[in-house]
């Protein structure tokens, strides 16, 4: 499927519904820019939002500022976009995230099987990946995209791209009105695009947090919020790779090491213990386990030095790895050090131990003294690093912080404060892991934030 959203133009869909199109379009025009529902921001929260808005009957606007829909969203998974968390049970799956009692009314609506069937019956069918990831069978992110997009375009969303909201206008209710059940304080009148100004019934606000702001995200949407009287906890970048001090580890780049586990520690005392698959990269650890570990990390990196031991071989205790090693080096007595433990670790991470450790590779491994053996076994489950820096925004993959969830309610995605607003996506105060949870959360807040706001019209 091909679409071009410079001309409106689509290609895959038959002439009949080309018409149709083209027809509605028209309509809508002669209707002139009033809408039902406005979503602003076209990442994944807000496709699905208008998307379901739009079936549920709603005259609805979609108003992205890119040029092109979901930017962030391709760039997913490494472009293969691992769209959520194979999990059966919600009530487990929410106990992942951060606030994550706030999404089990959504996750109940659009569970991780209710998405898959969503996108299988719009053509992608997914596979589930080591520890739970899900991806469409066909690698590809685009595809998930395009089936969103085709999902907004067949129930007639009007797509306004290159149109950046620069502010919402709101009308206060008269504080004699509010009735007590209800704290509204009044709602949007309209937004206003540096082209145009577009009203509606409804408002849902997707533009996502402050990560990657090259894709479009860059968290101005808070500073309208907290003039429309909602608090922001405070936007910091999580799940971000880790820089480390030491030449050693970042001279490593390109290594991987699976199942392995990270113990951070401050001052002698432990702050957290982390597991999974890390790669080493030119500035120092990246991958999931790296970037799981960097949410954890960020409070007390500014308290003082934080330092890592990584643990290569965390099913095995110090001494079962001391035996390994000591029993190849006796049955490899007579060849090199870089000829030994070939079944017990890759090349690459053997030529990194051997290096931490001083080491000349050419030595016997029967001439190696028990304390060099003792210094290698450190390394397999010790492996001590020193935190340099955590990265910014610029590199993070989500946002912790957003609207207070405490002020949306989870039923509806409504604001408990702005009558006519709803929030989808990353925007909320709700953060995961990697590995499919983050867009979990905009898949559902956004289908629910969708069909409520087309309630009561
Ligand atoms: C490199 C990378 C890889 C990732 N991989 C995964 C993964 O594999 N699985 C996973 O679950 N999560 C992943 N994530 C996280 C996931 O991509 C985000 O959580 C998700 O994209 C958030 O969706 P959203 O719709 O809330 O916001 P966004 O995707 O950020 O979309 C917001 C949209 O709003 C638009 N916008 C903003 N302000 C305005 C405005 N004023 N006017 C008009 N439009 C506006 C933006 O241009 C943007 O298009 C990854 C993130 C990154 C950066």
């Amino acid at each position: 499927m091909q679409y071009s959203l410079e001309d409106g133009k689509e290609q895959g869909l038959g002439l009949l519904e080309k018409r149709k199109c083209v027809m509605m379009r028209f309509m809508k025009k002669i209707i002139a820019e009033q809408f039902d529902v406005l979503v602003i921001g076209g990442g994944p929260a807000g496709l699905m939002a208008a998307g379901r808005a739009a079936q549920k009957g709603a005259r609805v606007a979609l108003v992205e500022k890119n040029d092109r829909y979901g930017v962030k969203l391709l760039m997913t998974g490494n472009g293969r976009c691992n769209l959520t968390q194979e999990a059966e049970d919600t009530v487990e799956l929410v106990k992942v995230y951060r606030n994550g009692r706030f999404l089990l009314n959504a996750f109940k609506r659009m569970s991780p099987t209710n998405l898959r069937d969503f996108f299988r019956s719009r053509g992608v069918e997914t596979k589930v990946e080591k520890n739970g990831k899900v991806f469409p069978v066909s690698d590809q992110g685009k595809d998930v995209l395009d089936a969103l997009y085709q999902y907004c375009r067949k129930n007639m969303v009007t797509f306004f791209n290159t149109e950046e909201v620069v502010d919402i206008e709101f009308e206060e209710n008269d504080p004699n009105e509010i009735v007590a059940s209800r704290i509204s304080r009044g709602k949007i009148s309209k937004v206003v695009t540096r082209k145009k100004e577009i009203s509606a019934e409804k408002y849902v606000l997707a533009t996502g947090g402050k990560s990657y702001p090259q894709t479009g995200s860059t968290g101005k949407a808070f500073a309208w919020l907290e003039k429309l009287g909602h608090s922001v906890i405070e936007p910091l970048p999580s799940l971000v790779p880790i820089m480390i001090a030491e030449q050693a580890i970042k001279d490593a780049q390109g290594l991987t090491a699976h199942n392995v586990s990270i113990t951070a520690m401050q001052a002698g005392k432990k702050i957290v213990t982390e597991n999974g698959d890390l790669m080493f990269a030119h500035f120092g650890l990246s991958g999931p386990l790296a970037l799981n570990l960097s949410c954890k990390l960020r409070e007390v990196f500014e308290k003082g030095e934080l330092k890592l031991f990584l643990d290569l071989k965390p099913e095995l205790s110090f001494e079962q790895v001391d035996e390994i090693i000591r029993k190849d080096f006796e049955d490899n007595a007579h060849k090199n050090l870089s000829n030994c433990l070939k079944d017990f670790a890759s090349p690459k991470m053997l030529a990194l131990i051997f290096t931490l450790a001083g080491l000349d590779t050419h030595k016997h491994a029967g001439n190696l003294s028990k304390q060099d053996r003792l210094k290698i076994v450190t390394l397999f489950k010790k492996m001590e690093m020193t935190v340099e820096e955590l990265f910014g925004f610029e590199k993070a993959m989500v946002t912790r912080g957003g609207v207070s969830v405490k002020e949306i309610d989870s039923k509806t995605m409504q604001s408990k404060i702005i009558e006519n607003l709803y929030f989808a996506g990353e925007i909320i105060d709700v953060d995961g892991p990697t590995g499919g949870y983050n867009l979990q959360v905009c898949w559902a807040t956004g289908y629910v934030a969708g069909e409520s706001a087309t309630k009561d019209r």
